[in-house]
């Protein structure tokens, strides 16, 4: 096994946090999972794979205290009873049996809960609106309102503590209750616990000091708090009040967990924000505790790392995505295997888990989420389960990673690409604007791939019916990707847009990918949805072409809604001049006028342009696979184990889609598993408590 590079030794320091001490300096920070209280099987091996892979803290997604802090349909932990005391230690215990620290985040969610599952009251500073938009508003609570909240807080923290957490958060931050008593803007109490700074911060202070009353013993309290007070975008950053109010609880914590203002930015896609961005905001934390820090930046890279530390910027290098999309990232590390780390790409996709209530899911990482349910561990395969040989065709994510995993498992491969470059999609779009670190998705498996002598990659290999048979393979997967459509079909126009020419004039993304660009005035019209009507735009733009953004939807992007990016999406297309117009299909276009449809009332009003983007709907690439079938059905001689598709070629998604399944078909390959249940579901929850 090769050595960590001495520049590492610093990050696999111990660090001693209050009663307790941790292995290293790899902090996995609170992140959602899409699991919570819902699937405690599934979250607690997911984070028992992050301890395995070396980190040395390992915390839960928000916890809440009490069921006034309920957020469903987004998954949240919870500490409410015996039963989830029960849960919580298959976490703790799959944490621990790393040597690693298990933390709880406790939640208070004030006016953000909308309690739509438990009914009770939201309570907050103040009467407030529910900060997500739901027709409940929380009701201001009074003296013996926060007296109960913290004999709850007292209460949950005591059971973090019977669950077997090592460290229990006082969480101040990301607009929930206790940072509406921090905030002057939305502390308007006139009684001790509003007005003054000192009056403001009381409830945190009594928090912080019960909890370490509470638990202290033998759990350390930190506490996750905002080092800013805004600052949009690239602007310099507004401390505002964070600084003095952090000068007062300084040295009160075991721990502090520093994030900032802007959600947009601290867990930004890497379209927008770069890694370590929050230094600006937060480097001045250190100077004003002895206590030890911790904050992110979607960190991949061991060399920031270091000068993160080395710097006196943290003493943790906190992080959610980077663990994401390896839970290996510190064994790595650790072990000089540098060249394995597979990268996050920030595409927050694993965003879409909470945002959609369902299990997390990570582009690089297929087998996050699937550990309980599939058995699936980032780093093992099973061994190959016979000798046959493979030929996959097409080495866009799923080729590639299908590739990648088969190779693994010990099986001859053969890799036929069409294109002089590996990567497909990925290859294309990392060269849109923002988008170049989506690279990674291609690179993590190309450099794996490059070190298994049993697979063989032809580039510039076009397989057309014959190739393929010729080759003789025992199983042949087709991965041959998808093209977007020309005509106007998708969400909005299943058949078509019936007027819609002349085809010069018309153009998809895969031809503005391809360099094929318009010229004047061009509408573009996203029946897609997500992130590729936007960065065409910008590529229009940044080629002087007028741009009119069409889309059916209220707003720009709407999918970007759920990994976090949409508002992002939406001042970019003004900052880079787009006209923008919503809730308007596009009913027809003759070359030099459009004629738009309102979504809602049918009106129509034309608009002049020269051309046209249609961002609909992909169809699979699925020409080959389905002669191979034919030849299969009519030629005896032509007699494969197996012919499969997969990715795109099957049914046109996202990147994570396609290298899950490429994934999948690897994993399966030689297996018995059942193919009308092939996993297993977490639906039981302990009863008793
Ligand atoms: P996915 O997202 O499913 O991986 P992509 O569109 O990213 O799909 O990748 C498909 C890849 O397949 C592309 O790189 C494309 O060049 C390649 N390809 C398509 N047809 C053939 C073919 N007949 N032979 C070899 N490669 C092909
Ligand atoms: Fe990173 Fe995307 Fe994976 Fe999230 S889904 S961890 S952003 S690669």
């Amino acid at each position: 096994m090769s050595q960590r590079d001495p520049r590492y030794d610093v990050l696999f320091e111990p660090v001693k946090i209050g009663p307790v001490t941790a292995k290293n300096r790899f902090y996995q920070v609170p992140h959602c999972t899409g699991l919570g209280w819902l699937r405690p099987r599934m979250v607690a091996e997911l984070r028992g794979m992050k301890a395995e892979g070396g980190w040395g803290v390992v915390c839960t997604e928000y916890c809440s205290i009490h069921p006034s802090s309920d957020d469903l349909p987004h998954p949240y932990a919870s500490l409410w009873d015996e039963g989830d005391i029960k849960a919580h230690s298959l976490m703790t215990e799959a944490v621990h049996e790393h040597g690693s620290l298990a933390g709880a985040e406790l939640w208070i969610g004030g006016s953000r809960s909308p309690n739509l599952f438990t009914n009770e009251v939201a309570l907050d500073v103040s009467n407030l609106p529910n900060s997500i938009g739901v027709p409940y508003q929380a009701r201001a609570m009074n003296k013996s309102d926060i007296r109960e909240l913290r004999r709850w807080h007292r209460n949950a923290a005591l059971r973090a503590k019977a669950a077997g957490f090592d460290i229990v958060y006082v969480y101040a931050t990301h607009s929930y209750l206790l940072s509406h008593f921090l905030s002057a803007k939305t502390n308007t109490r006139s009684d001790e616990y509003g007005g003054s700074l000192e009056n403001r911060v009381r409830l945190v202070r009594e928090l912080i000091e019960e909890t370490k009353d509470a638990v202290g013993d033998t759990c350390a309290v930190a506490v996750r708090f905002s080092a800013d007070e805004g600052g949009e975008g690239d602007g310099d950053p507004i401390i505002g009040e964070q600084r003095e109010m952090i000068e007062m609880l300084a040295e009160l914590p075991d721990l502090w967990d520093i994030n900032i203002n802007n959600y947009y930015r601290e867990m930004g896609v890497s379209r927008f924000i770069k890694e370590a961005s929050l230094e600006a905001y937060m480097s001045y934390v250190k100077s004003i505790t002895t206590k030890p820090v911790v904050s992110v930046g979607r960190f991949t890279s061991p060399d920031t790392m270091v000068s993160q530390v080395n710097r006196g910027i943290v003493d943790f290098i906190g992080a959610a995505r980077p663990s994401i999309a390896d839970p290996f990232l510190p064994k790595k590390i650790e072990e000089g295997r540098l060249d394995d780390i597979r990268e996050c790409i920030g595409c927050n996709n694993c965003y879409v888990g909470d945002s959609k209530a369902t299990p997390i899911r990570c582009t690089q990482n297929p087998t996050i989420g699937e550990e309980w349910s599939r058995g699936w561990h980032p780093e093992k395969i099973d061994p190959k389960g016979s000798d046959s040989t493979v030929l996959v065709v097409g080495a866009g994510p799923a080729g590639l990673e299908a590739t990648r995993a088969l190779g693994h498992r010990g099986y001859q491969v053969l890799l036929a690409e069409a294109e002089r470059e590996l990567g497909g999609r990925v290859t294309r779009e990392s060269k849109m604007p923002g988008l170049s670190e989506w690279a990674r998705v291609r690179d993590y498996r190309v450099q794996q791939i490059s070190s298994m002598p049993n697979v063989d990659v032809y580039l510039e290999n076009r397989m057309e019916v014959e190739d393929v048979t010729a080759i003789e393979t025992d199983h042949i997967v087709i991965a041959t990707g998808a093209r977007w459509l020309a005509d106007g079909r998708g969400l909005r126009n299943n058949t078509g847009i019936q007027k819609l020419g002349p085809a010069g004039q018309i153009f998809t993304p895969d031809d503005i990918m391809s360099g094929r660009l318009p010229t004047g005035p061009t509408l573009i019209f996203d029946d897609d949805h997500y992130y590729m009507a936007s960065v065409i735009a910008e590529v229009l733009r940044q080629n002087q072409v007028p741009v009119t953004l069409v889309t059916p939807e209220n707003m720009v992007s709407a999918w970007g809604d759920m990994t976090s990016e949409q508002a992002q999406i939406h001042c970019q297309m003004v900052k880079v001049g787009v006209d923008i117009i919503t809730t308007h299909n596009l009913a027809a276009f003759n070359g030099s006028e459009a004629v738009i449809e309102c979504t809602y009332t049918g009106q129509q009003k034309t608009i002049a342009v020269d051309s046209v983007v249609t961002v609909t709907m992909r169809d699979p690439d699925d020409q080959l696979f389905h002669q191979l079938q034919q030849r299969m059905d009519t030629d005896a001689e032509f007699n494969p184990l197996s012919l499969s598709r997969i990715g795109d070629c099957e049914a046109p998604s996202i990147i994570a889609g396609a290298v899950f399944s490429g994934h999948r078909y690897a994993r399966e390959l030689d297996t018995d598993v059942d193919p009308d249940n092939r996993m297993k579901y977490d639906r039981v929850f302990f009863e008793d408590g």
